[in-house]
């Protein structure tokens, strides 16, 4: 069976509240593809007034980041329970810019994916290669290393409504996509390295989205490719191009 497209918007920190409501207002008659999933990732502080937003329209809402607790004395995070509360279907958890300023762990990011899954929240996992790595020959040792962990203890039946989204940190906000190629490639590995680690059906279900410098021009090509079910895009999320992204066919 054909897995359905995911594109999401990774709003990053941009929009104030009353930003982000006239934003998706904009965006709202932009994105009303049936054909896909269309997900918009805000800040916490957006949440509750995109929630509100979005009512009658085919956007769903997601979390940038959560923490792994339930609750108590842990000032400032923000719990799994508040955001399915507060209407969140999906959350985006370590991404490349919270591992690297937050120092997130590969350990981190498994103990948010068993929280994620227990609150029925869909997990879009990031990882990638630094170009370092990527010069080194190592991106697909490292970006394995970050799958295995993070799905460590996620029975399959989860694994199967994940979603990963393949991020190679060089191509992320500096306007220098993968090649077509690249972004197969790598999305190409991670399936497999799922079925070595769950098995075929499992692989064939889980949804793996490219992310890095995605816009309206290259978003054909990128979402064409057996392998990659979607984008997860930062900057072209905040402007009426990804109405085109989301409509790329
Ligand atoms: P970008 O960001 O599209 O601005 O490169 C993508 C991301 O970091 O999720």
């Amino acid at each position: 069976m054909a897995r359905r497209k995911i594109i999401a918007g990774n709003w990053k920190m941009n929009m104030t509240p009353s930003e982000a409501v006239e934003l998706v207002n904009t965006l709202k008659p932009l994105v009303a593809n049936e054909e896909v999933d269309v997900v918009f990732c805000v800040p916490a502080i957006d949440i509750v007034p995109v929630v509100e937003a979005v009512k009658g329209s085919n956007i769903q809402v997601g979390a940038e980041n959560m923490y792994f607790e339930e609750k108590g004395a842990y000032t400032g995070e923000i719990s799994p329970n508040m955001l399915v509360d507060a209407g969140v279907k999906y959350v985006i958890l370590g991404h490349s810019e919270r591992r690297e300023y937050f120092g997130e762990t590969n350990e981190d990011i498994n103990k948010k994916m068993h929280k994620a899954f227990e609150h029925g929240l869909v997990p879009i996992m990031c990882c990638g290669e630094t170009l370092e790595q990527r010069e080194q020959g190592v991106t697909m040792d490292f970006i394995r290393q970050q799958v295995k962990v993070g799905f460590q203890g996620i029975t399959a039946e989860q694994a199967k409504e994940a979603v990963i989204a393949y991020e190679p940190i060089w191509a992320i906000g500096t306007g220098k996509t993968a090649t077509t190629e690249q972004a197969q490639e790598v999305c190409k590995a991670i399936r497999a390295c799922i079925a070595e680690v769950y098995d075929e059906a499992t692989a064939e279900a889980i949804r793996i989205q490219y992310g890095g410098s995605v816009n309206a021009a290259t978003a054909p090509d990128l979402f064409a490719q057996a392998d990659i079910d979607g984008g997860l895009v930062g900057g072209a999320a905040l402007k009426p191009d990804f109405g085109k992204i989301v409509n790329y066919k």
